[in-house]
């Protein structure tokens, strides 16, 4: 049989370059439009302080009551009308005692002291304590050396916040310490946004499931597991709307089924604009869907897209791509439509312990570690190295521009937790 005579496609130098006469969208700009046309999605309600622990305030709150609400003892001492002046002091003992909780019901006569224990409400007459370690007690009188500035060893009213002030604004999402200073000024109660509900879904034919047996060409679905739990880890509410196969059919029925159950769709696979992805015809056929041809290495085009009113993230199948994409575009998205407002991930300036030339054009994510306060990249770049996901602790971010990074240099890492992991 004759071969029919075909030119195969020209050979590429360098099939990283960026394809001539196509836009690639800037990392900042695609930020910058998500962070401009996305908009809170959850409803609120009303819940206690005990089921507030990670939720999102959905209204500024003030104190409700000063804390601490009334002066009280910073020891265990002797309170006293103070200052104190230098030189040796010798005080009546009064009757009684204040403690927590037990008020001294009384007032204390100028120049008596009283036997005062932390946390106790200052008495009246008392405005200074001198710590019990530093007093002799003896047939009824305390002795110490002065002096003793007044107010000493006492909490002011309010001098940790104030009632009627703004404790916590709108948009945060709330910590441990956060349900302490809630308690601390008297809100038992609590407006929060209800959790984002994000669909996870995989995509592609050569997929099974972790423990089924798998034929030869097949793979275990590695992102369904992953991105279930950087949701679950971001503070949303994950929605396993499992595996479908390449086919359009299947997928749009998945597709419905998501977009009832969940606030945002997450699918990876399928999203770029070859023969099988069908993530992208299908919203492309819905007339909503936008592909992003982003300037980042790693990742290929990214499917934005509205299913019958659901944000659609079509994240590519790749593992490493798919992660990377989720933390820097999806998470200050999820973030916002969530309520908590955009958040870009803090990084760190740190000195690199590698060295790498890097060309123009795009922005690249290293997987990371630091080690003895350097920064370590992982061995290999390839987008299917999923144990370099698992060995790094962070990304490296590297600007769009050229850059040549010796040992030394300055990098930014970003941690995972810095992306709320
Ligand atoms: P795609 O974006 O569908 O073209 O997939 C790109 C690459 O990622 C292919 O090698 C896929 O086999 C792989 N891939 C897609 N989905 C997954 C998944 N859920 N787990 C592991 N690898 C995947
Ligand atoms: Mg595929």
């Amino acid at each position: 049989m004759s071969k029919p005579d075909i030119a195969p496609p020209p050979l590429r130098n360098d099939c990283f370059a960026l394809p001539a006469g196509v836009n690639w969208t800037p990392v900042d700009d695609a930020l910058a439009l998500l962070r401009q046309r996305l908009t809170v999605v959850t409803a609120v309600e009303t819940v206690s302080l005990h089921e507030a622990a990670d939720r999102i305030l959905a209204e500024d709150v003030t104190a409700k009551r000063s804390n601490p609400p009334q002066p009280n003892t910073a020891v265990d001492g002797y309170g006293f009308a103070g200052p104190a002046p230098d030189g040796p002091q010798v005080m009546p003992l009064q009757e009684g005692r204040a403690a927590a909780g037990f008020p001294f019901d009384g007032t204390v006569t100028e120049g008596n002291a009283l036997r005062v224990l932390t946390g106790a409400a200052l008495p009246s007459g008392v405005d200074t304590v001198i710590l019990e370690e530093d007093v002799t007690v003896q047939g009824g009188h305390i002795a110490f050396h002065g002096p003793l500035k007044q107010g000493a060893n006492t909490r002011r009213a309010g001098e940790d916040v104030a009632g009627g002030n703004l404790v916590l604004p709108g948009g945060r999402r709330l910590t441990p310490a956060d349900l302490a200073l809630l308690s601390a000024t008297g809100i038992a109660e609590v407006s929060v946004r209800k959790t984002l509900r994000v669909a996870v879904l995989s995509t592609g034919d050569e997929l099974v499931e972790p423990g089924e047996a798998a034929r030869p060409g097949q793979i275990f679905d590695a992102n369904r597991p992953m991105l279930l739990s950087l949701i679950h880890r971001m503070g949303f509410q994950p929605v396993d709307m499992g595996r479908v196969a390449d086919d359009r059919d299947a997928l749009r029925d998945r597709l419905n089924a998501a977009a009832e159950q969940a606030d945002v769709i997450l699918t990876s696979g399928g999203a770029s604009a070859g023969d099988e992805d069908h993530v992208s015809a299908l919203l492309r056929q819905a007339g909503a869907m936008q592909e992003w041809r982003i300037a980042l290495k790693p990742g290929r085009p990214l499917a934005l897209g509205m299913w019958d009113g659901t944000p659609v993230f079509g994240l590519p199948g790749n593992p490493v791509a798919a992660m990377v994409c989720t933390l820097i575009f999806a998470r200050p998205a999820l973030g916002l439509m969530a309520g908590e407002g955009w958040q870009d991930p803090q990084g760190f300036d740190l000195p690199s312990a590698f060295e790498k030339r890097k060309k123009p054009g795009r922005r690249e994510y290293l997987r990371a570690r630091v080690r003895d306060g350097r920064v370590e990249v992982f061995a290999s770049e390839g987008s299917g190295r999923i144990s370099g996901l698992s060995w790094a602790e962070g990304l490296v971010e590297i600007e769009d521009g050229a850059r040549h990074i010796k040992p030394g240099d300055l990098v930014r890492f970003l941690p995972y937790g810095s992306f709320g992991l």
